[in-house]
C-alpha cells in the first residue's frame, strides 16, 4: 500500500470497527516523523480475515504461564482494532464513562454471553468486581454466613489452602479433608468425607493451578440447606459447568477469560442481603447486585475484554467444543509425561490431573535449568513451576493453541532424546 498522508494520527485502519471482522496485521509498521509537518503513515499491512485460531504470529510467543495468560489471538486483534475508537464513538473503552449507554452495553453483553456459555439462569446474578478472586477469600464468608457460622474447606491444595486461613477471620471454617501431606496430588472419594451437617456451605477449588489438580464431579454439602461455593479460576470457562450446583462459584478473570482486575462472581440470589456486617462496602454482593456492578468504578476496559472472549467461545461452538479442544491439547502432553519412561514425571492421580495446568518434573532435576533456557529460545516461556513446588508447569488454558502444546511435546521428546 502505497505512503498515505493525513493531517492527523487518525487511520481507516484504526478507525476499523470490529463489526467487520476485519483485522490488521500485527506487524504493520505505521511511520511518522517527530517534525511539524503532517504525520506520513506508511502501511505495508492489508486488511485481513479473522485469523485461524491455530495460527501464532512470528512475533509472538508460545506463553504457558499460569496467569496473567495467554489471550485468544483473534481477541487481541478484536481490541486492538477498537482501541483507539470503540465502534465510531470516538473514545476507547478506557475513556468511557462507566455509566453511559455505550458501557452499559459492553457489560450487558458480557452478561449475557455468559449467562448463554454457562447457561445461567435468572436466579443467580452475575457480578464483576475489583479485587481478584483472594478478595473474594474474604467476601464469601463475609456474606453468606455470620460470625458464629460453621462452615467446611475441602482443601487439594494452597488456594483452597488460602481460602481457608482468609475464612477463619470471618467465621468457623472446618478443614474437612486437607491434601497437604500427599503433596497434594489428588480430591478424596467424597462419600468418605465427614462433612458438617450445619455447615453454611462447602467450598472447593475447582482447579488448583499451582499442583495441577481439577475436580471432575462435585461434592454435595453435608448440610442439605448449605451450598457448595467454588473457586474456578483457573478452569472457568473450560467445560461445561452445572451452576445449579453451586451457590456460588467466583472467578479471577487473567487465567481463561481476560485481563487481571477483575473477578467474576456468579451467586444465588437468594443467598445475597443475609450478610454479616461488612466493614468495606466493596466487598457486599448486595451493593453490587443492586447496581449491576456499577456500584464503583468497575474494571472497564476488563470487562470488555472478558466480554469478547465470551464472545469468542460462543462463536467457538459453546463451552463443550471449549471442553473437546482442552481434553485434545491436556491428553498429548500428559501422555507424552507418561510415555517418557520416567524422564518427565506428573505427581497427579490421572483421574484428577487438570486440563489446564500441567506441573511436571524432569528425573534428572539438575537439567531443569537448561531446559527452560533452550524451551525460550524456541519461543515457549513461563514454563518454570511455582516456586513452591518446583520443577515445571504448562499452563494451557482455552486461548494456547493446539500448535503450542504440538510445539512443547515435540521439544521435550528431543529434549529427551539429548539428555537421556
Ligand atoms: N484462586 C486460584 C485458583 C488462583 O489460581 C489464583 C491466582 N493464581 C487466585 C485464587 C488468586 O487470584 P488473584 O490473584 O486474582 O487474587
Amino acid at each position: 500500500m502505497a505512503a498515505t498522508p493525513l493531517t492527523t494520527p487518525h487511520t481507516t485502519l484504526l478507525q476499523k470497527t470490529h463489526q467487520s471482522h476485519a483485522f490488521l496485521k500485527p506487524n504493520a509498521a505505521f511511520h511518522y516523523r517527530a517534525s511539524r509537518k503532517p504525520f506520513s503513515v506508511s502501511c505495508s499491512s492489508t486488511i485481513q480475515d479473522r485469523p485461524s485460531l491455530q495460527s501464532q504470529s512470528q512475533d509472538r510467543v508460545f506463553n504457558f504461564a499460569a496467569g496473567p495468560a495467554t489471550l485468544p489471538e483473534n481477541v487481541l486483534l478484536k481490541a486492538q482494532a477498537d482501541l483507539y475508537n470503540w465502534r465510531g464513538s470516538g473514545m476507547s473503552v478506557m475513556e468511557m464513562s462507566h455509566r453511559g449507554k455505550d458501557f452499559r452495553s459492553i457489560i450487558e453483553k458480557a452478561e449475557a454471553d455468559l449467562r448463554a456459555l454457562l447457561n445461567i439462569s435468572k436466579d443467580y446474578a452475575v457480578l464483576f468486581l475489583q479485587g481478584g478472586a483472594t478478595t473474594q477469600f474474604a467476601s464469601v464468608p463475609l456474606n453468606l454466613c455470620q460470625p458464629d457460622d460453621i462452615v467446611d474447606y475441602l482443601v487439594t491444595g494452597s488456594w483452597g489452602d488460602k481460602a481457608f486461613k482468609e475464612a477463619k477471620k470471618y467465621c468457623k471454617p472446618k478443614v474437612v479433608w486437607n491434601g497437604k501431606s500427599e503433596n497434594y496430588v489428588r480430591v478424596p472419594a467424597f462419600d468418605g468425607l465427614e462433612l458438617s451437617p450445619d455447615a453454611k456451605y462447602l467450598h472447593i477449588c475447582a482447579n488448583e493451578t499451582i499442583y495441577g489438580v481439577e475436580f471432575k464431579d462435585y461434592p454435595v454439602p453435608g448440610n442439605p440447606y448449605g451450598v457448595l461455593v467454588a473457586d474456578m479460576s483457573s478452569n472457568f470457562c473450560s467445560k461445561p459447568v452445572d451452576v445449579t450446583k453451586f451457590g456460588l462459584i467466583y472467578a479471577g478473570a487473567q487465567k481463561n477469560v481476560g485481563p487481571s482486575g477483575v473477578c467474576i462472581v456468579i451467586v444465588r440470589k437468594d443467598l445475597i442481603g443475609n450478610a454479616q456486617e461488612i466493614a468495606s462496602v466493596m466487598l457486599d454482593y448486595k451493593i453490587h447486585a443492586d447496581n449491576n456492578s456499577l456500584y464503583n468504578t468497575p474494571p472497564c476496559f476488563g470487562i470488555y475484554m472478558c466480554g469478547l472472549v465470551f464472545e469468542d467461545l460462543l462463536e467457538q461452538g459453546g463451552l463443550k467444543e471449549v471442553e473437546k479442544k482442552n481434553e485434545k491439547k491436556a491428553g498429548i502432553l500428559y501422555n507424552a509425561i507418561d510415555d517418557s519412561k520416567g524422564f518427565y514425571r506428573c505427581p497427579v492421580e490421572k483421574s484428577v490431573r487438570s486440563l489446564m495446568n500441567v506441573p511436571f518434573t524432569l528425573e534428572k532435576p539438575e537439567l531443569e535449568a537448561e531446559f527452560l533456557k533452550e524451551a525460550e529460545k524456541e519461543k515457549m516461556v513461563q514454563l518454570k513451576g511455582h516456586r513452591s513446588v518446583g520443577g515445571m508447569r504448562a499452563s494451557i488454558y482455552n486461548a494456547m493453541p493446539l500448535a503450542g502444546v504440538e510445539k512443547l511435546v515435540s521439544f521435550m521428546k528431543d529434549f529427551q532424546a539429548m539428555h537421556a
